[in-house]
């Protein structure tokens, strides 16, 4: 919303301008007749309608301070007519090329159509004159001298009114010039009726105030602005080109300073208004750097700034003769680096960024109107101009106006940037209001879904502990039985091993195989093989009663049962009790040589652990208890 209505005020604040802008400029000029060999015929101009420049040959009196009255009588004396409006550098008098130091007299005649009071409006003059129109001292400026010592130079645009007289009119100017490099008249004086010609001095004048005012106040506030905010540099070299440029408004085109203190010196003036242009030039290169950090090179900048500071220093300790032999060479130094800064927004256009195009559109007319017054105080356009480039470069102030158009367009760029800036803050903070008015839900959550991921975490550590323990019963168990399996019995009876060894006290082993098993597999088959060794196993579990026996299936058909703390005595009586239940449970088995059911034969040792033997004795033992067993007829206990 902002930002709209800020592009509107500033569109409407830009028509003004323009509209301002194209009053003042010369456009209201008409075709001007051309004065031949010092005679201008103004008989058919209208001059109560248009404003006429006092262009054309007019008579020139070389190294002479003549006044009208001595005009009249030594009008042998002239050197030849001159072409107006141009310096009188180079001018031919007899082989010889004039320079630019020197003093002279012109003369035009005019004839106009009736009596009537009339107004000229005078340019600046390089750089002292004084003019009479109809032998009448009108208008002077600075002391017309015949050296440099008596002669004061001035520049002083300004109006003076005469009567003309129906048809001879004169106007008499003495031009003397040891200050600038260009000495004559290098602008159009104009001519045309009191009311027209006020107004075009007025409206210039009003204009370039309006100029002065807004550079100077639009510099001010972006110099404030660098206050608040520091670290933008590019507010700091616009706001300090804004006002260099608004000071050099007044310097230059009506020169409203000088009016205001004539007394003004033309040095200190010519000196400010050159300074300012060689400062300009690495001000606005600085600024496009701060905006364009990327684009533009560091060691351009150094450079630029360098030569500025050189020239800048010339122009300081110099006086203006001596310096602005060196300004062309700057005018050309200042449009390479305009052709550089062109090149760098001409690169930056299709980035499409916040602003950039305001202001490469704005900095591009700042660029065209600074040529135009680079080209303007040229010693090209003062020594050798052409009428066509006269007639298209008419003044020396468009940068000031250039600059008034840049600072439109690039406020309108910061307004885009603010304003989006200011946008992108309201959405931070509603996401941040948002978000905090749901912190606590949002941390109740959360702490909700981490408790039930830990809780979840836990569930499976006790699942997987379950199943790991469940994994080693199973690794240590017998599948078919469900007795312990030969591992748990090795690790068994280590342990009663070393129990018994510890506490002095018996270790008994009980070997129990089954007998004819392989006939009783081959009669009755695999499978019935299996449900025989799982009764028999249940029947050597249920007959071990003390939970410190452990039964195991060795292999096979071999069990075994460990016995801690239990004599060799107690250890025969449960395999006795073992054997006779194994065959109360009266399986049938008639591939026998022993009986009409299975039967076993048990071998039984019993041990007290010493040091220096080991638990694998005790099993050998036991075997070979079990050997005799078998061979003394099966179905029965054997000890050692
Ligand atoms: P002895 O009276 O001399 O002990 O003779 P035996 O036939 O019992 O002994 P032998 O060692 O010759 O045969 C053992 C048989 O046990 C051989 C095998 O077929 C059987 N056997 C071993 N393990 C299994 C098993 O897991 N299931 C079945 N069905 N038979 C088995
Ligand atoms: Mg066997
Ligand atoms: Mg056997």
């Amino acid at each position: 919303m902002f930002y709209k209505r800020l592009i509107l005020i500033t569109l409407v604040a830009f028509t003004i301008l323009l509209l301002f802008h194209a009053s003042c400029s010369n456009q209201s000029l008409g075709n001007s007749p051309e004065a031949v060999e010092g005679i201008l015929d103004l008989t058919q101009s209208q001059l109560d309608e248009e404003v006429i420049r006092l262009d054309g040959q007019w008579e020139f009196y070389w190294n002479q301070l003549l006044e009208p009255a001595e005009l009249k009588e030594t009008s042998m004396r002239w050197s030849g007519y001159i072409n107006l409006p141009a310096s009188w550098n180079g001018y031919q008098i007899q082989d010889q090329k004039l320079p630019g130091d020197g003093y002279a007299t012109y003369r035009l005649k005019f004839k106009t159509a009736d009596n009537s009071r009339l107004a000229v409006k005078i340019p600046r003059i390089f750089t002292s004159y004084n003019l009479w129109i109809n032998e009448e001292l009108v208008a002077s400026a600075g002391t017309v001298g015949k050296s440099r010592d008596t002669t004061i130079p001035q520049y002083l645009p300004q109006v003076a009114f005469f009567e003309a007289q129906q048809d001879d009119n004169e106007i008499v100017i003495q031009v003397a010039n040891f200050y600038h490099r260009s000495g004559g008249i290098l602008e159009s004086l104009l001519l045309g009726n009191e009311k027209q010609i006020l107004s075009l001095h007025y409206k210039r004048i009003a204009y370039e105030l309006f100029l002065f005012g807004s550079l100077i106040i639009i510099g001010a506030y972006h110099l404030a602005l660098f206050l608040f905010r520091k670290k933008d540099y590019s507010l700091l070299f616009f706001g300090l080109f804004s006002i260099l440029v608004g000071i050099r408004t007044l310097l230059v085109g009506e020169r409203f300073l000088i009016f205001l203190f004539p007394a003004f010196n033309w040095e200190v003036a010519h000196k400010l208004q050159t300074l300012i242009f060689y400062l300009g030039l690495p001000l606005i290169l600085m600024f496009f750097k701060a905006i364009f950090p990327h684009d533009i090179s560091q060691k351009i900048v150094r450079a630029v700034q360098v030569v500025a500071l050189g020239f800048g220093g010339l122009v300081l300790l110099t006086p203006a003769k001596t310096f602005s032999v060196a300004n062309p060479a700057y005018q050309l130094f200042a449009l390479i680096v305009i052709t550089y800064i062109v090149y760098i927004l001409v690169k930056v256009i299709p980035r499409k960024e916040t602003g950039t195009g305001f202001i490469v559109v704005g900095a591009l007319i700042l660029i065209l109107t600074t040529v135009n017054d680079i080209i303007f105080l040229s010693v090209w356009m003062s020594d050798y101009s052409t009428p066509l480039l006269r007639s298209i470069i008419r003044s020396g102030n468009q940068s000031s106006f250039g600059q008034l158009v840049f600072i439109f367009t690039h406020s309108l760029a910061l307004a885009q940037k603010f304003s989006l800036a200011l946008e992108k803050e309201e959405v931070m903070t509603e996401q941040l209001q948002e978000i905090n008015a749901n912190l606590d839900t949002l941390v109740q959550k959360r702490t909700y879904a981490l408790e039930k991921s830990r809780k979840k975490i836990q569930h499976q550590k006790n699942e997987l502990e379950k199943s790991n323990q469940i994994l080693q019963m199973l690794s240590l168990k017998d599948p078919l039985t469900g007795l312990w399996n030969r591992r748990h019995f090795d690790e068994s009876i280590k342990i009663e091993w070393n129990h018994g060894l510890k506490h002095k006290k018996p270790v008994s082993l009980i070997i129990i195989d089954i007998d004819h098993f392989k006939e009783y597999n081959d009669f009755y088959g695999h499978k019935a093989g299996d449900e025989c060794l799982i009764q028999v196993a249940l029947a050597i579990r249920a007959s071990c009663k003390r939970v410190s026996d452990t039964v195991a299936r060795y292999g096979g058909e071999e069990f075994v049962v460990i016995m801690t703390e239990v004599r060799k005595n107690e250890a025969l009586e449960m395999a006795n009790i073992l054997r006779k239940n194994i065959e109360e449970l009266k399986i049938p088995h008639n591939h026998s040589s022993v009986n009409a059911c299975v039967t076993v034969s048990i071998g039984v040792a019993s041990i007290v652990p010493k040091i220096n033997a080991f638990p694998n004795d005790l099993f050998l033992t036991a075997d070979q208890a079990l050997y005799e067993a078998k061979s003394q007829g099966r179905n029965q206990v054997s000890s050692k």
